[in-house]
């Protein structure tokens, strides 16, 4: 196969799927009820292959396991070293089977295999490598108590964690919420997203190809509302990491109040604000609008849909933008090496952008480029900017997760740039920030006053295993990646010992 332009290889061959049922305690199972559900290939709408249907039952039995595992079993008890051994194993396995593992993420997310293979493969054997190399760097403090006391702090792993990921980024997902779990010492079940079951059950299989003992990890396909809620309410489980919408987020929290307080972190939804001031490389300016708009296929939680662009450059913005949307091809990623842009991931998210885009046009939105689904057959939209976007539209308030841009103007003003910040902060949600500027003094004031989980200065999407990621607002809480992801599933017990006879 030889390497494209765009890092996919051709031709592109379809790969076998080999698993397509649950895995729990180390083993692929059916359902207790014995039913299935199809995954379909987004390029086409056909089925692609049927996965076992999990359900409470299949819950109960995974959180079973992971409980037993954690309990009883090795893992929480060996040392970090050893675990992060095994855990480096199986970042080596997830790059030896790269190729394959990107190609069956890309056929069942329409995804391109390039990015899949650099950002989905790269995250997540990134992720098991650093939480690998933290997994024995879990340490405590010594406290001085008082004259009479001393104490000092353990850090315990929490138990059997829940992760509920989503479908934009599967694989990305299973490793930055796995690795720290893994190298804390806690037990998993994973319940992949019903529109990409595929790539978790393969990682499941290489954990296990790895040495990660059976029950440590277990995986359920299945559907939010049942295999998903049953996880969250579960009074098993100990806590809950999620990704995926603002609305879910909300009834993760509520079925966790519900059931036994578990903790929940939410990486939710999000608006983020990319700001373009007048002094800006045109050229760059346009580059991270477009690809923080339309990678992915503006499936990212991250996506700056809301650019903002100073009076003083916009016309030139919009010019280029225009321009540059030209040269921008929507396809089939998997066998044409020009494609920038494949199919939304199903249909229900095709309508569902299609009816925002909609919306626009209903709200007196202009369309610059774009506006249409295209392609014979399959889940395809044209990249879409809409110009003349007042705040109050529903395109510049709500998420549309998909390739659909809101371009927005802010005034000159020579000292200040309290408009753009206040423009910026204007969403209920937190989760990204961009600012495009040569003026170190006007990017460090917007870093400083952006209410968002992370800021981009003169970049965008960039992300790595140290830098944590995850938002605030309604964008929710909680790190992932970075040091700070690894508290999430480790537990701080104080001990307190008497200290007689000190002078001090
Ligand atoms: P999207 O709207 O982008 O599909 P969702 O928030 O619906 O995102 O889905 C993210 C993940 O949450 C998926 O794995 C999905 O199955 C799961 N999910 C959906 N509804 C629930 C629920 N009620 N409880 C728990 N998980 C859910």
């Amino acid at each position: 196969a030889e390497e494209t332009a765009k890092g996919g290889a051709l031709p592109f061959e379809s790969p076998e799927i080999r698993f397509t049922k649950l895995f729990i305690n180390g083993c692929f199972v059916d359902a207790v009820s014995g039913r299935t559900f199809e995954t379909r290939d987004p390029r086409t709408g056909d089925v692609i292959a049927t996965v076992a249907e999990g359900d409470k039952e299949d819950v109960d039995l995974a959180v079973k396991a992971a409980r037993d595992a954690f309990d009883h079993g090795e893992w929480p008890r060996m040392s970090g070293s050893e675990r992060g051994r095994i855990m480096t194993r199986f970042a080596d396995l997830v790059e030896r089977h790269g190729g394959e593992l990107a190609a069956l993420e890309s056929l069942d997310a329409g995804k391109h295999p390039g990015v899949t293979r650099a950002v989905d493969i790269g995250n997540a054997a990134g992720s098991l490598r650093y939480f690998a190399g933290a997994a024995d760097k879990i340490h405590g403090e010594t406290l001085k108590m008082g004259r009479q006391l001393q104490g000092y702090t353990l850090r315990e792993p929490l138990g059997v964690a829940g992760l509920i990921i989503p479908w934009n980024f599967p694989t990305t997902m299973f490793g930055i919420k796995v690795a720290p779990a893994l190298a804390a010492g806690c037990t998993v079940v994973v319940k992949p997203a019903e529109q990409t079951p595929l790539s978790a059950l393969y990682l499941a299989d290489l954990a296990k190809q790895a040495g990660i003992p059976d029950g440590v990890i277990n995986v359920v396909p299945g559907f939010g509302p049942t295999a998903g809620a049953a996880i969250a309410s579960h009074m098993n489980v100990d806590m809950v990491s999620f990704t995926g919408s603002t609305e879910v987020g909300r009834l993760i929290m509520d079925a966790s109040a519900r059931s036994n307080l578990k903790p929940v972190y939410l990486e939710l939804g999000g608006k983020s604000p990319l700001i373009i001031f007048d002094d800006a490389d045109l050229d760059m300016a346009v580059e991270l609008a477009v690809s923080a708009n339309f990678f992915n296929k503006g499936e990212a939680c991250v996506a700056a849909s809301r650019v903002y662009v100073q009076e003083g450059i916009y016309d030139r913005f919009e010019k280029k933008l225009a321009e540059r949307m030209k040269s921008w091809v929507v396809g089939d990623p998997l066998n044409d090496p020009r494609v920038d842009q494949g199919p939304q991931v199903d249909k229900a998210q095709y309508e569902k952008v299609l009816s925002y885009i909609d919306h626009g046009k209903r709200e007196g939105a202009t369309l610059l480029t774009g506006g249409k689904p295209c392609g014979q057959k399959g889940y395809y939209i044209e990249p879409t900017v809409f110009t003349n976007v007042k705040e109050d539209m529903i395109i510049a308030k709500e998420e549309i997760f998909g390739p659909v841009m809101c371009l927005m103007k802010f005034k000159y003003v020579p000292t200040t740039v309290e408009e753009a910040i206040a423009k910026a902060n204007a969403t209920t949600f937190g989760l990204g920030a961009g600012v495009v500027t040569r003026d170190l003094d006007v990017a460090n004031r917007v870093v400083r006053s952006v209410r968002a989980g992370v800021v981009w200065v003169n970049c965008y999407f960039a992300v790595s295993s140290d830098c944590p990621f995850g938002g605030r607002k309604m964008s929710g809480f909680g790190k992932d990646e970075g040091m700070h992801a690894l508290d999430k599933f480790l537990a701080v017990k104080s001990v307190v010992t008497p200290l007689r006879g000190s002078p001090w």
